[in-house]
């Protein structure tokens, strides 16, 4: 039996593929993401790990593991990230063990990471699919970035002026295979899903072509 066999489980596939999301705070990245991650009965979704403060509506392990400056700077030395990046004054980063084993296990790996975190992960990943979620307006956005009630005023116009050269940034970047405005909730959901399915119906298309003339 081949080495890799052993180590093969009844769910693992080859359809692996790393999902990117990503879109201005307030966008609406992380109530599509986990909608997207519901749809998908192999998907997965990488918890990073940040330097910010937990706030009331954030579960430890869920949706970040909360560490240390000193503990980051450990996991950067230990080259534990498959990339890392300053957001908004804090550090975050995505676990590179973690994502690597999940692809290899055919799962759909989805990344809720900014423009930065994007541009490095297409770099070593350049078969990842990337998504930027767009408000439909600057009205919008703040409005979204308050009605959360998750950061006081300050923090709140720091995010929101951070935006416009977010997606400016991601405009111009090159990295994002499709852009989706985020208007109605329902609507940009079933976007995402469109989406990802029909990239995954497309590679699992060409991989059985390939299969297919090589073995003739
Ligand atoms: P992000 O992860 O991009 O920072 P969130 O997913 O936390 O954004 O969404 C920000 C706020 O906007 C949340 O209160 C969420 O419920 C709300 N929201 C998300 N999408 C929509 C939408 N299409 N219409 C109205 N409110 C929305
Ligand atoms: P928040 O503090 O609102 O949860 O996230 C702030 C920003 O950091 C968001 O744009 C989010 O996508 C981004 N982010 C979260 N985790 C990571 C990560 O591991 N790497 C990078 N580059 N960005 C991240």
């Amino acid at each position: 039996m081949a080495p890799d066999a052993l180590n093969r489980l009844p769910t693992d596939t080859d359809d692996g593929m790393v999902l990117v999301i990503s879109g201005p705070s307030g966008a609406g990245k992380t109530t599509i993401t986990r909608a997207v991650e519901r749809a998908f009965g192999d998907a997965v979704f990488s918890v990073s790990a940040t330097t910010r403060a937990r706030t009331p509506a954030d579960v430890e392990g869920v949706d970040y593991h909360f560490v240390s400056e000193e503990e980051f700077s450990r996991m950067v030395e230990g080259d534990e990230f498959l990339e890392h990046a300053g957001v908004y004054g804090k550090r975050y980063g995505t676990p590179r063990g973690w994502v690597m084993e999940q692809l290899r296990r055919g799962r759909l790996v989805i990344l809720e990471i900014d423009v930065q975190g994007a541009i490095n992960v297409k770099r070593s990943l350049p078969e990842a699919f990337s998504i930027f979620v767009l408000p439909p307006s600057e009205e919008e956005l703040l409005r979204r970035l308050r009605d959360r009630r998750r950061e006081d005023e300050a923090r709140i116009q720091a995010r929101f002026s951070q935006a416009r050269n977010e997606i400016a940034a991601a405009q111009t970047c090159g990295v994002y295979d499709r852009f989706i405005v985020n208007d109605n909730l329902e609507s940009a959901i079933n976007e995402a899903i469109t989406q990802v399915r029909s990239e995954r119906a497309r590679r699992r298309e060409k991989a059985r072509m390939r299969d297919a003339s090589g073995t003739r």
